[in-house]
């Protein structure tokens, strides 16, 4: 028999793991717009820390590991100056330089007789494209989604982004000990988040700011060279993050590269995930439907996430028609995770609720209440419980 034909458009996070998953059980085809080394030489993406659910599940399909990524182990918390606690994870955390992990991956599926068409799929030729498979898949990331998903309206109540992303992987910062994620909550104008992760260039320390809008960590628009954002950076730890500056080594602080630096900001929006097009069923998957901002460094989990219930969906379906019922499942699958992730992420770009903030207090003195608040980024729904059914 035939195997049955998905296209799958986009390589990261999503795409990639849907194409280890179902390589073996179906004819997979996947699109993208640059070879795996455009990829590897672009900009820098995201700050993509994998939390130990994602790594299993990446494990599970045997997607490539890297072993030489440092571990991430802990979450460190401060509010303003002060440190309140360090919260242990159940597992350990990764964060790989999504160009390497993406590049990799790309290399390997084509070696392994994934078929793979260089091109920029546009809105206007998703019709055409239906018909030539049983199945296309969106996992085109935050520029789509590139079929008209409707929006799900009660999981999406931004009309514009509620913070400016700033990113840079810097070489001569020392880690935090444990070695760890730090997150820095300044109250009225955003977070820092200081994350170890692994580059093509070595180790690197990612600083990510979130920053509120035309708040007082909102100074980096001017910012138009590498050289210019170092400045930036520098002195933007100097002035309001004053202990990552003590572990700063001037000589050496610098961007990994001329491309290690990044702005942007995203609107978060919910998509229902599925549609018909002329017969054919259109699934999407990762941040084209399910858009977060990245507050909470949920985008690749939920992605993947996501990615294994299609997976699981689409193998109980393996024998019968490929319509909307299939896409209907999916969606009643992944919907409660969605659902909290998305209220969780959305809470927390607003300001913290007085119970939050209690339990983030008591936790600076309770080893049990750290760790469950560090569960919260491996477990969403626990966050969610925390957040809105106050059971602590
Ligand atoms: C600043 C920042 C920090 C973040 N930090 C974290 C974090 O710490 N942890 C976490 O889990 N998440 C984080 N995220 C979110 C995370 O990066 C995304 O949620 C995740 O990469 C989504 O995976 P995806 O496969 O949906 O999209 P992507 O990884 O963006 O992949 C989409 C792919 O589709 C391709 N594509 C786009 N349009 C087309 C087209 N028309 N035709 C063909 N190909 C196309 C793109 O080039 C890309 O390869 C962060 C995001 C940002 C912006």
């Amino acid at each position: 028999m035939m195997k049955k034909r998905i296209g799958i458009i986009g390589t990261g996070t999503a795409g990639l793991q849907l194409a280890y998953s179902l390589k073996n059980d179906f004819d997979v085809t996947l699109f993208h717009y640059e070879e795996p080394d455009e990829v590897r030489h672009g900009r820098i993406r995201s700050t993509q820390v994998h939390f130990h659910p994602t790594l299993d599940r990446e494990q599970r399909f045997q997607m490539p590991g890297t072993d030489t990524a440092p571990s991430i182990q802990t979450i460190h918390f401060s509010m303003g100056q002060q440190k309140l606690f360090v919260g242990k994870l159940a597992g350990a955390a990764t964060s790989v330089d999504q160009r390497m992990a993406y590049s990799k991956a790309m290399d390997d599926l084509v070696q392994q007789g994934v078929n793979f068409r260089k091109t920029r799929v546009a809105r206007d030729e998703i019709h055409a494209l239906a018909e030539s498979f049983d199945l296309l898949i969106d996992s085109s990331g935050k520029s789509g989604p590139l079929p008209a998903f409707p929006v799900e309206a009660g999981l999406s109540p931004f009309l514009a982004p509620q913070r400016k992303c700033i990113v840079g992987y810097f070489k001569g910062v020392a880690p935090v000990e444990p070695e760890g994620i730090s997150i820095t909550v300044v109250p009225g104008a955003g977070e820092m988040f200081e994350i170890p992760a692994l580059t093509e260039q070595g180790a690197v320390t990612i600083l990510f700011i979130e920053a509120l809008p035309e708040g007082m960590l909102d100074v980096f628009k001017p910012v138009k060279s590498a050289q210019a954002f170092e400045e930036q950076m520098k002195s933007m730890l100097r002035d309001h993050f004053p202990e990552i500056y003590s572990r700063v080594d001037l000589d050496r602080f610098a961007l990994a590269n001329e491309t290690s630096y990044l702005q942007t900001a995203v609107t978060p929006v919910v998509h229902r995930p599925y549609l018909m097009l002329n017969g054919t069923l259109v699934l999407g998957c990762g941040d084209s439907v399910f858009l977060g901002d990245p507050i909470t460094g949920q985008g690749c989990n939920t992605a993947s996430y996501c990615a294994e219930q299609l997976y699981e969906t689409l193998i109980a379906y393996k024998e019968s028609a490929w319509d909307e019922k299939v896409g209907i499942d999916y969606w009643s699958r992944t919907r409660p995770y969605v659902a909290e992730v998305t209220e969780w992420t959305n809470a927390m770009t607003g300001p913290m609720p007085e119970h939050i903030v209690q339990m983030l207090l008591k936790a600076a003195a309770d080893q049990q209440a750290a760790d469950q608040i560090a569960h919260w980024f491996e477990q969403p729904k626990k966050a969610h419980e925390a957040f809105f059914q106050q059971t602590y």
